[in-house]
C-alpha cells in the first residue's frame, strides 16, 4: 500500500458525493441507532491522515475515539496481525490456548503500575472488561455494591449502562438497568461550587460520606473510577481526589478499579494515567489503545484478586483473539520504539499553547484542560459558566467541512476533545488548530 500523503485536503462537498451514496444504502439497511460524526466513508488511514472515498483528507483528531494511538496502520501492527492471520484465526483460548494471550498479559503485567504480582483476563471491548473486573471483585470480596462517579462512562451494555451517569444517549429507554450501582460526586474543578482549589478534599469528602452513609463501606465490593474521566468531559479528577479514594478503598477492603480503557496507554503521556499521582489500582481496565484498532481489551490486577473467580467463571468466545493479541504486541512495540509517552507530552504543549492563548481571546472558551494527546476545550455561554452546546456543535461541524476531524464530549455536550494518534506530524496538528481557530472566530 502506497503512504497517504500527511496533507489536508478537500476537494468535494462534506459529505461528498460517493459518501452520499453509500450513506443512502446506509439508510435502508444499518439500523438508525448506530450513528455517525462525520458521515464520510473512509477508504484508507495512517498516521495523522484519514482518507474518504471521494479523496478528502481529514486530519484525524479522534483516533476513531482513542483507539489509533499508533495510527490506523501502523507497521509492526499490520505486520505481527496479517502473519497471525495466515498462521490461524482463531482456536478459542478456552479450548485451545497459543502463546500471544500469554505475551499480552505479560506486558499488561510489566507496563500497569504497582510492582506486585500481577495477572490479566482478555476480552474483546472495553464494556466487556468493566463488566468483568465486578464480576472479579464480586468474587474476592463477595461483596455485591458498585461505587461510581458523576460523570463516568463506563459503556453502553446492561452493566454498564448502570455504571454510566449519562442519560441521553446511552441509556434513554433502555433499562431497568442492573442493581447495586450506587454513583457518588466527582471533583470536577472547573464546575466545583466553592472553587477548584476546594474540589479535591471536598469531593472525596462528599463520595466517602455517601458511601458510608447510603451502602455501608463493608458491603462494597469495587470503586469503579477513570482517571481522567473521557466521554463526561476530559475531566481531571482535582489533585487529592484519587489518592483520598484509593487510601478509602484500602481502609475498607474494596477493590479499586481503575478503568484506564480511554485514558491508557501512552495517551496521557504515561503509560497509565493513574500514574500521575502515583495512584496503584488493584484493577485496571483496558481496551481502546491498546491493539491498534483490533478488538481487544483487558483486566489486569492483583494475582491474588485475579485468581478469585473460579475456573471456567472468566472468558467468551473471541476473548483475546489471536489476531488481536498480535496486533497489541505491534502497538505496545510501536509505542515504545517510538517513545509515544514523550510525543504526547509534546502534543500537549503544543495544543495547550494554543487553545489557552485562544481562551484569553474568546470568553466562550471556559477551560482548557487534559493531559498529552487527551485534550479538551470547554465552551460556555459569554460571561458565565452555562454550558454552551450550540457553538461546541457549530464548531465542530465547520472543522469537519474543512477537513478535521474532531470529536465533542462532556455530559452537557459543551466540550471538543482531542485526541489526535500519538504519531501524528506537528505540521498537521499547527494546520488543525489553525483551522479550529476559524471555526471558533466564524461561530462566536
Ligand atoms: C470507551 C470506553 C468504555 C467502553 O468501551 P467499549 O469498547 O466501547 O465497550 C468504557 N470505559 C471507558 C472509560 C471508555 O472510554
Amino acid at each position: 500500500m502506497s503512504a497517504i500523503p500527511q496533507e489536508r485536503r478537500v476537494v468535494t462537498a462534506i459529505p461528498g458525493p460517493k459518501s452520499q451514496e453509500i450513506q443512502a444504502r446506509r439508510a435502508a439497511t444499518v439500523a438508525a441507532g448506530v450513528g455517525s460524526t462525520l458521515p464520510v466513508f473512509a477508504a484508507r488511514a495512517e498516521g495523522g491522515i484519514l482518507e474518504d472515498v471521494d479523496g478528502n483528507r481529514f486530519i484525524d483528531l479522534g483516533s476513531g475515539i482513542a483507539v489509533t494511538t499508533v495510527g490506523a496502520s501502523a507497521e509492526a501492527v499490520v505486520r505481527r496481525a496479517s502473519a497471525q492471520l495466515a498462521d490461524f484465526t482463531h482456536t478459542c483460548f478456552m479450548v485451545t490456548p497459543y502463546e500471544g494471550y500469554v505475551a499480552v498479559a505479560e506486558q499488561l503485567a510489566a507496563l500497569t503500575p504497582g510492582d506486585h504480582a500481577k495477572k490479566s483476563a482478555l476480552f474483546n471491548s472495553g464494556a466487556e472488561a468493566v463488566e468483568n473486573a465486578v464480576k472479579i471483585a464480586r468474587s474476592y470480596t463477595k461483596r455485591q455494591a458498585v461505587v461510581v462517579f458523576d460523570h463516568g462512562y463506563h459503556g453502553r451494555t446492561n452493566l454498564t449502562m448502570a455504571l454510566t451517569a449519562k442519560n441521553m444517549p446511552y441509556k434513554e429507554g433502555f433499562g431497568p438497568f442492573a442493581p447495586e450501582v450506587y454513583r457518588v460526586p466527582v471533583a470536577y474543578a472547573y464546575r466545583w461550587p466553592t472553587g477548584p482549589e476546594n474540589a479535591g478534599p471536598e469531593a472525596a469528602a462528599q463520595a466517602i460520606d455517601q458511601i458510608t452513609k447510603q451502602i455501608g463501606a463493608h458491603n462494597v465490593a469495587a470503586v469503579i473510577i477513570e482517571p481522567v474521566l473521557g466521554e463526561g468531559g476530559f475531566i481531571e479528577p482535582a489533585k487529592g481526589f484519587l489518592p483520598a479514594l484509593r487510601q478509602f478503598a484500602t481502609e475498607n477492603g474494596i477493590v479499586f478499579v481503575a478503568d484506564e480503557i480511554q485514558s491508557g496507554f501512552c495517551r496521557t503521556g504515561q503509560w497509565f494515567a493513574c500514574e500521575d499521582e502515583g495512584i496503584v489500582p488493584d484493577l485496571i481496565t483496558t481496551a481502546k489503545g491498546i491493539a491498534g484498532g483490533l478488538p481487544l481489551s483487558a483486566v489486569t490486577g492483583r494475582a491474588e484478586i485475579m485468581d478469585a473467580a473460579h475456573s471456567g467463571g472468566l472468558g467468551g468466545t473471541y476473548g483475546g483473539n489471536p489476531v488481536a493479541c498480535a496486533a497489541a504486541l505491534g502497538a505496545i512495540q510501536t509505542m515504545k520504539e517510538l517513545d509515544l509517552n514523550a510525543k504526547a507530552k509534546r502534543i500537549e504543549e503544543i495544543m495547550k499553547g494554543r487553545l489557552v492563548a485562544l481562551q484569553e481571546k474568546y470568553e466562550v472558551i471556559g477551560d482548557v484542560r487534559g493531559r498529552g494527546g487527551m485534550i479538551a476545550a470547554e465552551f460556555v455561554k459569554p460571561g458565565g459558566k452555562e454550558p454552551n452546546s450550540e457553538i461546541t456543535a457549530a464548531i465542530a461541524k465547520a472543522c469537519h467541512a474543512a477537513g478535521v476531524l474532531v470529536l465533542t464530549c462532556g455530559t452537557y455536550g459543551n466540550v471538543v476533545r482531542f485526541l489526535p494518534p500519538l504519531v501524528i506530524g506537528e505540521d498537521l496538528l499547527d494546520d488543525a488548530l489553525d483551522v479550529f481557530e476559524q471555526a471558533l472566530a466564524a461561530s462566536v
